[in-house]
């Protein structure tokens, strides 16, 4: 499958914002955004202007990187989103919600959502009691998503836990950090979405 392998950083100051797609280190002084706040590249100083287009094509981009979504995979999530009933932006943002690598991330069992939908690959996480290794895994109200017993002992897993406190938990999950295992409550709503996104942009965009 196709993967970005230049820095992640550059990503964050081409959206002119934190992604947080470095764990603890976009909450130190080292982030590339607060120090560098302008684009990546020979021309990134330059005052650029955005065409209306252009604003609904950066906000696309933005939500599909904080995701690590791929074109076709963050297409497919809008037309369903579309074809649900409600906000079209708003049910975009719960569907990518309800990925597994998201969930696993939210709950604090990974620094990022990379390494989230990497040790899901590797079949660190059940849900409900079963091994599930596909990241885009839909997680529903009542599932239980837990570390299975051999991952444990993890250390990216138990220093990602001690460290998750800072990210706080969105109110749609519970999390048990002593037994590994958190559940969704509910779906995810708008407000849980902490990150400064204009989705109405996005929906612009693949209705032009
Ligand atoms: Fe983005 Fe984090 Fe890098 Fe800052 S440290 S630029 S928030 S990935």
């Amino acid at each position: 499958m196709a993967r970005y392998r230049d820095s992640v950083c550059r990503l964050c100051r081409r959206e002119g914002t934190k992604l947080f797609l470095k764990g603890d280190r976009c909450f130190t002084d080292k982030c590339a955004v607060d120090r560098r706040a302008y684009a990546p590249g020979q021309h990134g100083q330059r005052r650029s202007k955005f065409s209306e287009y252009g604003q609904q094509l950066r906000e696309k981009q933005k939500v599909r990187r904080i995701y690590g979504l791929l074109e076709k995979q963050f297409r497919h999530y809008f037309d369903k989103a579309d074809r649900m009933k409600g906000v079209t932006g708003e049910n975009l943002l719960m569907l990518v919600e309800q990925r597994l690598d998201s969930i696993v991330y939210r709950l604090g069992f990974t620094a990022t959502r990379t390494e989230a939908r990497h040790l899901v690959r590797h079949g660190h996480f059940a849900v409900n009691g079963v091994k599930v290794n596909i990241p885009s895994y839909r997680v529903m109200p009542g599932d239980v998503i837990e570390v299975r017993e051999k991952s444990r002992k993890l250390v990216r897993i138990v220093e990602a836990l001690e460290a998750a406190g800072r990210r706080g938990l969105p109110a749609f999950l519970e999390l048990d950090p002593q037994q590994f295992r958190g559940s969704m409550k509910m779906l995810p709503k708008r407000e849980d979405v902490a990150l400064e996104i204009n989705e109405q942009l996005i929906v612009e965009f693949y209705s032009r």
